[in-house]
Protein backbone atom coordinates (compact mmCIF):
# COMPACT_ATOMS: atom_id res chain seq x y z
CA UNK A 1 0.00 0.00 0.00
CA UNK A 2 1.59 3.43 -0.88
CA UNK A 3 1.97 6.59 1.59
CA UNK A 4 -1.62 7.90 2.34
CA UNK A 5 -2.14 11.59 2.63
CA UNK A 6 -2.66 11.17 6.44
CA UNK A 7 1.43 9.57 6.37
CA UNK A 8 2.88 12.05 4.32
CA UNK A 9 5.61 13.86 6.31
CA UNK A 10 5.78 17.73 5.78
CA UNK A 11 8.58 19.30 3.99
CA UNK A 12 9.48 22.77 5.65
CA UNK A 13 11.77 24.15 2.61
CA UNK A 14 8.35 23.06 -0.26
CA UNK A 15 7.74 26.85 -0.87
CA UNK A 16 11.03 28.56 -1.56
CA UNK A 17 13.00 25.12 -2.80
CA UNK A 18 12.80 24.62 -6.81
CA UNK A 19 13.71 20.25 -5.91
CA UNK A 20 10.00 19.37 -5.92
CA UNK A 21 6.96 20.09 -7.72
CA UNK A 22 4.58 17.16 -5.70
CA UNK A 23 5.64 18.33 -1.95
CA UNK A 24 1.99 18.45 -0.23
CA UNK A 25 0.19 15.95 -2.62
CA UNK A 26 -0.49 12.37 -1.45
CA UNK A 27 1.83 9.95 -2.27
CA UNK A 28 -1.22 7.86 -4.31
CA UNK A 29 -2.35 11.34 -6.02
CA UNK A 30 1.12 11.88 -7.39
CA UNK A 31 1.05 8.30 -9.28
CA UNK A 32 -2.43 9.16 -9.82
CA UNK A 33 -1.13 12.15 -12.06
CA UNK A 34 1.46 10.68 -13.63
CA UNK A 35 -0.84 7.38 -14.80
CA UNK A 36 -3.11 9.91 -15.94
CA UNK A 37 -0.11 12.14 -18.20
CA UNK A 38 1.06 8.81 -19.58
CA UNK A 39 -1.94 7.76 -20.86
CA UNK A 40 -2.79 10.92 -22.49
CA UNK A 41 0.25 11.11 -24.28
CA UNK A 42 0.42 7.25 -25.19
CA UNK A 43 -3.07 6.98 -26.53
CA UNK A 44 -2.11 7.30 -30.10
CA UNK A 45 0.90 4.00 -29.55
CA UNK A 46 -1.54 1.89 -26.76
CA UNK A 47 -2.31 0.80 -23.45
CA UNK A 48 -0.07 1.76 -20.43
CA UNK A 49 0.67 -0.38 -17.87
CA UNK A 50 -0.20 0.79 -14.02
CA UNK A 51 2.84 2.94 -12.45
CA UNK A 52 5.24 1.41 -10.95
CA UNK A 53 5.77 3.41 -7.62
CA UNK A 54 7.95 3.17 -4.42
CA UNK A 55 6.44 1.65 -1.38
CA UNK A 56 8.64 4.40 0.98
CA UNK A 57 8.87 7.29 -1.35
CA UNK A 58 11.41 8.75 1.26
CA UNK A 59 15.57 9.24 0.64
CA UNK A 60 15.46 7.91 -2.21
CA UNK A 61 18.19 9.77 -4.26
CA UNK A 62 21.75 8.46 -3.51
CA UNK A 63 23.01 11.06 -5.30
CA UNK A 64 22.95 14.51 -3.52
CA UNK A 65 24.11 17.66 -4.87
CA UNK A 66 24.48 20.55 -2.69
CA UNK A 67 25.62 24.13 -4.07
CA UNK A 68 27.39 26.26 -1.45
CA UNK A 69 27.22 29.86 -0.76
CA UNK A 70 27.52 33.22 1.75
CA UNK A 71 24.94 35.43 2.30
CA UNK A 72 25.37 39.22 2.69
CA UNK A 73 25.33 38.51 6.61
CA UNK A 74 28.37 36.31 5.96
CA UNK A 75 26.42 32.98 6.63
CA UNK A 76 27.28 29.72 5.16
CA UNK A 77 24.29 28.05 2.97
CA UNK A 78 24.13 24.63 1.48
CA UNK A 79 21.91 23.37 -0.51
CA UNK A 80 19.00 23.84 -3.97
CA UNK A 81 18.84 26.60 -5.88
CA UNK A 82 15.30 28.77 -5.39
CA UNK A 83 12.62 27.88 -7.73
CA UNK A 84 13.95 30.20 -10.67
CA UNK A 85 16.67 31.61 -8.90
CA UNK A 86 19.94 31.35 -8.16
CA UNK A 87 19.92 31.67 -5.01
CA UNK A 88 20.72 28.95 -2.59
CA UNK A 89 17.62 27.71 -0.39
CA UNK A 90 19.83 26.47 2.88
CA UNK A 91 19.02 22.87 3.25
CA UNK A 92 19.61 20.64 6.53
CA UNK A 93 18.25 17.65 5.87
CA UNK A 94 15.93 16.26 2.35
CA UNK A 95 12.99 14.46 2.61
CA UNK A 96 14.10 13.00 -1.02
CA UNK A 97 17.82 12.61 -0.30
CA UNK A 98 19.72 9.68 1.44
CA UNK A 99 20.23 11.16 4.98
CA UNK A 100 23.63 10.06 5.49
CA UNK A 101 24.66 12.17 2.08
CA UNK A 102 22.74 15.08 3.82
CA UNK A 103 25.01 14.63 7.07
CA UNK A 104 28.12 14.53 5.56
CA UNK A 105 27.08 17.55 3.54
CA UNK A 106 26.01 19.97 6.69
CA UNK A 107 28.86 18.57 8.39
CA UNK A 108 31.32 19.99 5.39
CA UNK A 109 29.21 23.15 6.35
CA UNK A 110 30.30 23.00 9.62
CA UNK A 111 33.65 22.94 9.03
CA UNK A 112 34.41 25.23 6.00
CA UNK A 113 35.17 28.22 8.78
CA UNK A 114 37.68 26.88 10.93
CA UNK A 115 39.39 25.41 7.67
CA UNK A 116 39.32 28.77 6.17
CA UNK A 117 37.74 27.76 3.00
CA UNK A 118 35.47 30.15 1.11
CA UNK A 119 32.56 29.57 -0.50
CA UNK A 120 32.52 30.03 -4.41
CA UNK A 121 30.63 33.58 -5.28
CA UNK A 122 29.17 33.24 -8.86
CA UNK A 123 28.86 36.76 -9.49
CA UNK A 124 32.31 37.73 -8.64
CA UNK A 125 33.79 34.53 -9.61
CA UNK A 126 35.92 35.03 -5.86
CA UNK A 127 36.24 31.95 -3.72
CA UNK A 128 36.95 28.10 -3.46
CA UNK A 129 34.43 26.08 -3.16
CA UNK A 130 31.18 26.14 -5.54
CA UNK A 131 28.97 22.42 -4.95
CA UNK A 132 29.34 19.11 -2.92
CA UNK A 133 28.19 15.96 -4.38
CA UNK A 134 28.21 12.33 -2.27
CA UNK A 135 26.70 9.42 -4.17
CA UNK A 136 26.05 6.29 -2.11
CA UNK A 137 26.52 2.68 -3.09
CA UNK A 138 23.02 1.09 -2.20
CA UNK A 139 24.26 -2.24 -2.06
CA UNK A 140 28.19 -1.96 -1.46
CA UNK A 141 27.18 1.28 0.67
CA UNK A 142 30.35 2.55 -0.40
CA UNK A 143 30.39 6.60 -0.43
CA UNK A 144 31.76 8.99 -3.14
CA UNK A 145 32.51 12.89 -1.71
CA UNK A 146 32.95 15.28 -4.66
CA UNK A 147 34.16 18.58 -3.61
CA UNK A 148 33.60 21.05 -6.59
CA UNK A 149 36.52 23.81 -6.71
CA UNK A 150 36.58 26.94 -8.62
CA UNK A 151 40.66 26.28 -8.16
CA UNK A 152 42.46 23.23 -7.70
CA UNK A 153 44.10 23.68 -4.45
CA UNK A 154 42.18 23.09 -0.90
CA UNK A 155 43.84 24.27 1.72
CA UNK A 156 44.89 21.88 4.31
CA UNK A 157 43.26 19.42 2.06
CA UNK A 158 44.42 16.11 3.94
CA UNK A 159 43.76 17.36 7.52
CA UNK A 160 40.08 18.54 6.06
CA UNK A 161 39.91 14.86 4.83
CA UNK A 162 40.82 13.43 8.13
CA UNK A 163 38.47 15.72 10.18
CA UNK A 164 35.41 15.21 7.59
CA UNK A 165 36.46 11.12 8.03
CA UNK A 166 36.53 11.30 11.57
CA UNK A 167 32.95 12.22 11.75
CA UNK A 168 31.92 9.74 8.97
CA UNK A 169 34.29 7.12 9.00
CA UNK A 170 32.09 5.21 6.41
CA UNK A 171 33.58 7.67 3.44
CA UNK A 172 35.26 5.40 0.90
CA UNK A 173 36.73 7.88 -1.22
CA UNK A 174 37.57 12.14 -1.54
CA UNK A 175 37.64 13.61 -5.33
CA UNK A 176 38.54 17.04 -5.98
CA UNK A 177 36.64 18.08 -8.74
CA UNK A 178 38.06 21.70 -10.95
CA UNK A 179 35.04 23.97 -12.44
CA UNK A 180 37.09 26.96 -13.24
CA UNK A 181 34.33 28.24 -15.77
CA UNK A 182 31.71 31.17 -14.97
CA UNK A 183 29.04 28.54 -15.91
CA UNK A 184 26.00 26.84 -14.12
CA UNK A 185 26.97 23.41 -14.65
CA UNK A 186 28.03 21.50 -11.81
CA UNK A 187 30.86 19.53 -12.34
CA UNK A 188 34.14 20.52 -14.64
CA UNK A 189 36.33 17.93 -16.82
CA UNK A 190 39.45 17.61 -13.86
CA UNK A 191 39.35 15.09 -11.10
CA UNK A 192 42.01 15.05 -8.33
CA UNK A 193 41.32 12.12 -6.25
CA UNK A 194 42.39 12.93 -2.27
CA UNK A 195 41.61 9.99 -0.44
CA UNK A 196 40.49 6.36 -1.05
CA UNK A 197 40.24 4.93 -5.08
CA UNK A 198 38.41 7.96 -6.88
CA UNK A 199 35.43 6.03 -7.65
CA UNK A 200 33.10 3.82 -5.95
CA UNK A 201 31.41 0.64 -6.91
CA UNK A 202 27.68 -0.58 -6.13
CA UNK A 203 25.62 -3.70 -7.27
CA UNK A 204 21.93 -3.90 -9.89
CA UNK A 205 20.49 -6.92 -10.82
CA UNK A 206 23.50 -9.24 -9.95
CA UNK A 207 26.56 -6.92 -12.11
CA UNK A 208 29.31 -5.27 -10.18
CA UNK A 209 29.34 -1.42 -11.42
CA UNK A 210 32.22 1.33 -11.04
CA UNK A 211 30.72 4.94 -10.18
CA UNK A 212 33.13 7.79 -11.03
CA UNK A 213 32.54 11.43 -10.17
CA UNK A 214 31.22 12.52 -13.59
CA UNK A 215 29.53 9.39 -15.01
CA UNK A 216 26.03 9.16 -15.57
CA UNK A 217 24.26 6.49 -13.20
CA UNK A 218 20.42 6.65 -12.26
CA UNK A 219 19.94 8.24 -8.64
CA UNK A 220 17.30 5.92 -7.73
CA UNK A 221 18.69 2.39 -7.29
CA UNK A 222 15.62 0.59 -6.00
CA UNK A 223 13.22 0.97 -9.02
CA UNK A 224 16.20 1.32 -11.42
CA UNK A 225 16.69 -2.38 -10.62
CA UNK A 226 12.91 -3.16 -11.06
CA UNK A 227 13.36 -1.03 -14.76
CA UNK A 228 16.41 -2.33 -15.94
CA UNK A 229 14.59 -6.23 -15.26
CA UNK A 230 11.83 -4.66 -17.41
CA UNK A 231 13.88 -3.22 -20.17
CA UNK A 232 16.01 -6.71 -20.38
CA UNK A 233 12.79 -8.45 -20.30
CA UNK A 234 11.03 -6.88 -23.00
CA UNK A 235 14.23 -7.54 -25.09
CA UNK A 236 12.80 -10.82 -25.27
CA UNK A 237 16.65 -12.71 -25.40
CA UNK A 238 17.06 -16.40 -26.07
CA UNK A 239 20.92 -16.23 -26.12
CA UNK A 240 21.70 -16.05 -29.87
CA UNK A 241 20.95 -12.28 -30.41
CA UNK A 242 23.12 -9.21 -31.42
CA UNK A 243 21.93 -6.57 -29.13
CA UNK A 244 22.78 -2.88 -29.48
CA UNK A 245 23.01 -0.66 -26.04
CA UNK A 246 22.42 2.81 -27.09
CA UNK A 247 23.27 5.65 -24.84
CA UNK A 248 24.60 2.97 -23.11
CA UNK A 249 26.23 5.01 -19.80
CA UNK A 250 28.32 2.47 -17.68
CA UNK A 251 27.11 0.10 -19.90
CA UNK A 252 24.79 -0.93 -17.00
CA UNK A 253 22.10 -2.29 -19.67
CA UNK A 254 24.55 -3.73 -22.15
CA UNK A 255 26.03 -5.56 -19.55
CA UNK A 256 23.14 -7.05 -17.78
CA UNK A 257 21.54 -7.98 -21.06
CA UNK A 258 24.99 -9.43 -22.48
CA UNK A 259 24.09 -12.93 -20.37
CA UNK A 260 21.32 -13.54 -22.22
CA UNK A 261 22.82 -12.78 -25.80
CA UNK A 262 24.76 -13.33 -27.96
CA UNK A 263 26.99 -10.32 -28.26
CA UNK A 264 26.35 -6.94 -27.00
CA UNK A 265 27.56 -3.33 -29.15
CA UNK A 266 27.82 -0.22 -26.58
CA UNK A 267 27.88 2.98 -27.54
CA UNK A 268 27.86 6.57 -25.61
CA UNK A 269 29.35 9.90 -26.05
CA UNK A 270 30.80 10.59 -22.41
CA UNK A 271 34.59 9.19 -22.55
CA UNK A 272 34.67 8.95 -18.99
CA UNK A 273 31.44 6.55 -19.14
CA UNK A 274 33.00 4.20 -21.81
CA UNK A 275 36.09 3.90 -20.10
CA UNK A 276 33.88 2.68 -16.65
CA UNK A 277 32.11 0.58 -18.97
CA UNK A 278 34.93 -1.44 -20.19
CA UNK A 279 36.53 -1.72 -16.64
CA UNK A 280 32.90 -2.95 -15.56
CA UNK A 281 32.60 -5.58 -18.45
CA UNK A 282 36.12 -6.91 -16.76
CA UNK A 283 34.86 -6.95 -13.21
CA UNK A 284 31.99 -8.48 -14.31
CA UNK A 285 33.99 -10.92 -16.75
CA UNK A 286 31.93 -10.33 -19.47
CA UNK A 287 33.69 -11.12 -23.06
CA UNK A 288 30.91 -10.40 -25.23
CA UNK A 289 30.10 -7.08 -25.34
CA UNK A 290 32.55 -3.80 -27.32
CA UNK A 291 31.83 -0.71 -26.70
CA UNK A 292 32.25 2.11 -28.61
CA UNK A 293 32.69 6.10 -28.29
CA UNK A 294 31.04 8.11 -30.52
CA UNK A 295 27.16 9.53 -30.87
CA UNK A 296 25.03 7.24 -30.79
CA UNK A 297 23.23 8.70 -34.29
CA UNK A 298 26.33 8.42 -36.55
CA UNK A 299 27.35 4.94 -34.76
CA UNK A 300 23.80 3.72 -36.01
CA UNK A 301 24.67 5.57 -40.01
CA UNK A 302 27.55 3.98 -40.21
CA UNK A 303 26.51 0.35 -38.83
CA UNK A 304 23.65 1.10 -41.52
CA UNK A 305 26.04 1.95 -44.23
CA UNK A 306 27.45 -1.13 -44.14
CA UNK A 307 24.94 -3.25 -44.34
CA UNK A 308 25.07 -4.98 -40.68
CA UNK A 309 22.24 -6.05 -38.51
CA UNK A 310 20.61 -6.16 -34.91
CA UNK A 311 17.83 -8.01 -33.47
CA UNK A 312 17.48 -5.45 -30.22
CA UNK A 313 18.09 -2.50 -30.24
CA UNK A 314 17.79 -0.86 -26.62
CA UNK A 315 17.90 2.80 -26.43
CA UNK A 316 18.10 4.93 -23.34
CA UNK A 317 18.88 8.76 -24.36
CA UNK A 318 18.77 11.78 -22.27
CA UNK A 319 15.98 14.01 -21.61
CA UNK A 320 16.33 15.58 -25.13
CA UNK A 321 15.08 12.07 -26.57
CA UNK A 322 16.77 10.53 -29.55
CA UNK A 323 17.10 11.89 -32.92
CA UNK A 324 16.25 11.06 -36.91
CA UNK A 325 19.89 9.87 -37.77
CA UNK A 326 19.42 7.15 -35.46
CA UNK A 327 15.86 7.11 -35.58
CA UNK A 328 16.38 6.48 -39.60
CA UNK A 329 19.18 4.16 -39.02
CA UNK A 330 17.32 1.89 -36.14
CA UNK A 331 14.35 1.39 -39.57
CA UNK A 332 17.47 0.53 -41.81
CA UNK A 333 18.82 -2.01 -39.30
CA UNK A 334 15.25 -3.30 -38.76
CA UNK A 335 15.71 -5.16 -35.67
CA UNK A 336 12.92 -7.35 -34.59
CA UNK A 337 12.61 -5.76 -31.17
CA UNK A 338 13.33 -1.99 -30.00
CA UNK A 339 13.39 -1.43 -26.36
CA UNK A 340 12.94 2.26 -25.74
CA UNK A 341 14.02 3.48 -21.53
CA UNK A 342 12.92 7.20 -21.50
CA UNK A 343 13.51 9.89 -18.74
CA UNK A 344 11.17 12.63 -20.77
CA UNK A 345 7.68 10.88 -21.60
CA UNK A 346 7.31 13.75 -24.94
CA UNK A 347 10.49 13.19 -26.32
CA UNK A 348 9.40 9.50 -26.00
CA UNK A 349 5.95 10.32 -27.57
CA UNK A 350 8.07 12.46 -30.40
CA UNK A 351 10.29 9.40 -31.09
CA UNK A 352 7.38 6.51 -30.77
CA UNK A 353 5.81 8.63 -33.69
CA UNK A 354 8.58 8.43 -35.81
CA UNK A 355 8.90 4.92 -35.67
CA UNK A 356 4.95 3.85 -35.56
CA UNK A 357 5.41 5.87 -38.91
CA UNK A 358 8.14 3.50 -40.26
CA UNK A 359 6.97 -0.02 -39.67
CA UNK A 360 7.17 -0.26 -35.78
CA UNK A 361 4.35 -0.57 -33.20
CA UNK A 362 4.41 -0.49 -29.12
CA UNK A 363 3.71 -3.98 -27.83
CA UNK A 364 3.76 -2.85 -24.30
CA UNK A 365 4.86 0.58 -21.96
CA UNK A 366 5.26 0.63 -18.43
CA UNK A 367 5.85 3.88 -16.61
CA UNK A 368 8.32 3.94 -13.24
CA UNK A 369 8.41 6.57 -10.57
CA UNK A 370 11.72 7.15 -10.71
CA UNK A 371 12.07 10.55 -8.67
CA UNK A 372 8.46 10.91 -6.45
CA UNK A 373 7.66 14.31 -5.46
CA UNK A 374 8.93 15.27 -8.94
CA UNK A 375 7.14 15.51 -12.29
CA UNK A 376 9.16 13.74 -14.00
CA UNK A 377 8.30 10.07 -15.41
CA UNK A 378 10.32 7.15 -16.12
CA UNK A 379 9.14 4.86 -19.19
CA UNK A 380 10.23 1.34 -20.59
CA UNK A 381 8.36 0.34 -23.51
CA UNK A 382 8.51 -2.69 -26.30
CA UNK A 383 8.17 -2.42 -29.97
CA UNK A 384 7.79 -4.79 -32.35
CA UNK A 385 8.60 -4.45 -36.22
CA UNK A 386 5.09 -4.90 -38.38
CA UNK A 387 4.40 -7.85 -40.11
CA UNK A 388 4.84 -6.91 -44.16
N1 LIG B 1 21.83 3.57 -20.14
C1 LIG B 1 22.63 4.26 -19.15
C2 LIG B 1 22.74 5.77 -19.37
C3 LIG B 1 21.49 6.51 -19.72
S1 LIG B 1 21.60 8.28 -19.58
C4 LIG B 1 22.14 3.94 -17.76
O1 LIG B 1 21.04 3.47 -17.57
O2 LIG B 1 22.91 4.17 -16.80
C5 LIG B 1 21.85 8.81 -21.22
C6 LIG B 1 23.28 8.66 -21.70
O3 LIG B 1 23.33 9.12 -23.05
C7 LIG B 1 24.33 9.48 -20.95
O4 LIG B 1 25.32 8.61 -20.48
C8 LIG B 1 24.88 10.46 -22.00
O5 LIG B 1 26.27 10.70 -21.86
C9 LIG B 1 24.60 9.71 -23.28
N2 LIG B 1 24.47 10.52 -24.51
C10 LIG B 1 23.93 11.75 -24.65
N3 LIG B 1 23.93 12.11 -25.94
C11 LIG B 1 24.47 11.08 -26.65
C12 LIG B 1 24.73 10.85 -28.03
N4 LIG B 1 24.42 11.77 -28.95
N5 LIG B 1 25.29 9.68 -28.40
C13 LIG B 1 25.60 8.73 -27.47
N6 LIG B 1 25.38 8.89 -26.15
C14 LIG B 1 24.83 10.06 -25.74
Amino acid sequence: MKTKQSEMKTCPYAKKCGGCDYQGISYEEQLEKKQAYMKKLMKPFGKVNPIVGMDDPYHYRHKVQAAFDCTRRGQIVAGVYEKKSHDVVDIESCLIENEEADAIIRDIKGMLRSFRIKTYDEDTGYGLLRHVLVRKGYHSGQIMVVLVLASPILPSKNNFVKALRKVHPDISTVVININERRTSMVLGERNITVYGKGYIEDELCDCTFRISPTSFYQVNPEQTELLYQKAIEYAGLTGKETVIDAYCGTGTIGLIASRSADKVIGVELNRDAISDAIINAKRNDISNIRFYHEDAGKFMVDMAARGEKADVVIMDPPRSGSDEAFLSSVVKLAPGRVVYVSCGPDTLARDLKYLTKHGYHMEECTPYDMFPFTRHIETVIWMSKNCK
